[in-house]
């Protein structure tokens, strides 16, 4: 079976492939950076980066576009109550997603387009849609006329015809029961933020925002659009007005939303005290590994219950996962190879693929490695294994962590339990195989006071060592 999506547009799920060569033109709505990202929308941003990730797994090239949204009605405000300029404040929190991101192993999109920076395509799309008669203006601001849309509604699949013209909504984000036609351009008000234009001296609204840098950087029609399910009405739904009223051809093909995150089984919101940053749970004395793999196990579009139960259990899933790679690289194996050990491993990367291929459906595709490592561990201790099936062994990881990204710890890991457990020190690999070797030397020279204070270091630095009849195996703790 091909790689197939569920289109939130066509409401089915379509055979996927690119309209022009093998090249992927994506765009995703990044952060507004007001203030830091919580898990919840991290939930969408892991699922953006498996999307990537899998895409390229089947061979395709990468364009991906993501913006950073540095000028809206919360950054001013915050600013304004920081005492800062909207440059200073949004620098802090960009800056800590991109850190964030960087922890959670999310790969960069190709470009990275903060929106303050991308002022003229706006300025650009804004007298296209003028031209075309899309917009009017009232008190010095740009809306757009959504009475000239017939199509207005096609992505959320809600019928507006009954609204009347003229009725206009200033704010980014507002619902169904309040759509109106919405603001291209805002005029400055007061003391804000606001940069000169032909219609005016003001600031894009968020939606224009999208269209303009979406498509100056990918052209009229973009192969994959995606975000989380909060943006189909209206901030998709006015993309897809605006860029389709200036090119009349598709915006998208493919749109993708990954759905809520609920923790706890509750909606996650600061009243409640269940709002959590990535941060928080770093502090907490969780990996990052572990977070990754709960935002990624679950299908995106299957809402996802975060709880500290399925933290810890993820947490021991990797374990599971790690020690069987060590498993593998340290045991002695006689040579040759069992052909049906190895035709197990193939199995398990082609019902891998199956998964993905499904409209990303990491649960299946996970279900399939979990089997085949109790199945591998098994034939490990019934002595079926041989030298050569350790390889088709290491490619099933392999595959798994191509995409997953799981099975090494973080580098952060070691000097963040520094940071609070004040005794532990990060070491490297290398660090670790020469300490082992030094202990081997002095084990055999008897000098067995120096082997223990080595054991005892390591130990120390989060090394776990294991004397085998193989061996010494170590992992980090
Ligand atoms: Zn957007």
């Amino acid at each position: 079976m091909p790689l197939r999506f569920y289109n939130t547009l066509t409401q089915e799920l379509e055979v996927f492939h690119p309209l022009h060569d093998n090249t992927v033109r994506m765009y995703t709505c990044g952060p507004t950076v007001y203030n830091f990202v919580h898990i919840g929308n991290f939930r969408t941003f892991t699922f953006q980066d498996i999307l990537r990730r899998w895409l390229r797994y089947r061979g395709y090239q990468l364009d991906h576009v993501m913006n950073v949204t540095d000028v809206d009605d919360k950054i001013i405000v915050n600013a304004a109550k920081a005492k800062k300029s909207i440059e200073d404040y949004t620098a802090v929190f960009t800056k800590a997603f991109f850190d964030d991101a960087a922890r959670l192993r999310l790969e960069p999109p190709e470009h990275v387009a903060p929106a303050t920076k991308h002022i003229g395509v706006m300025v650009k799309a804004i007298e296209e849609l003028a031209s075309k008669g899309c917009t009017y203006t009232s008190e010095g601001s740009m809306y757009f006329r959504i009475a000239t849309f017939p199509e207005y509604g096609k992505l959320s699949h809600n019928d507006f015809s009954g609204i009347r013209s003229g009725a206009r909504v200033d704010v980014d984000e507002y619902d169904k029961a309040d759509a109106r036609d919405f603001v291209l351009w805002k005029a400055q008000k007061d003391n804000e933020p606001a940069w000169d234009t032909p219609f005016g001296s003001g600031r894009p609204g968020w939606h224009i925002e999208c269209s303009a840098m979406a498509m100056s950087y990918l052209g009229e029609t973009l192969d994959i659009h995606a975000g989380g399910v909060d943006l189909i009405f209206p901030h998709h739904e006015n993309e897809i007005a605006q860029s389709e009223s200036i090119s009349g051809k598709p915006f998208a093909r493919y749109w993708l939303h990954a759905e809520h995150l609920h923790i706890e089984s509750q909606k996650m919101s600061k009243s409640l005290g269940n709002f959590y940053t990535l941060r928080d749970l770093l502090e907490m004395g969780y990996q990052p590994e572990p977070i990754r793999y709960l935002l990624a196990s679950v299908p995106y579009r299957k809402k996802l219950n975060f709880t500290f139960e399925g933290l810890k259990a993820a947490t021991k899933t990797i374990e599971r996962l790690r020690d069987f790679e060590l498993r593998l690289t340290t045991t002695k194996l006689p040579t040759g190879t069992n052909e049906a050990v190895s035709e197990r491993s193939h199995q398990a990367i082609r019902e891998f693929e199956a998964g993905m291929d499904d409209d990303l459906n990491t649960a299946e595709a996970l279900a399939a490695i979990f089997e085949y490592v109790r199945a591998m561990n098994t034939a490990l201790d019934e002595n079926q294994f041989r030298e050569e099936n350790r390889w088709d062994a290491a490619r099933v990881l392999e595959v798994l962590d191509s995409v997953f990204d799981i099975l090494k710890p973080s580098e952060q890991t070691a000097s963040q339990n520094g940071a609070s457990g004040g005794r532990q020190v990060a070491i490297s690999d290398s660090e670790v195989e020469a300490y082992i070797e030094e202990r081997v030397q002095a084990k055999k020279s008897r000098n067995f006071a120096r082997a223990d204070e080595i054991r005892a270091v390591l130990q120390e630095k989060v090394v776990l060592l294991e004397d085998t009849k193989d061996g010494v195996r170590w992992k980090r703790k």
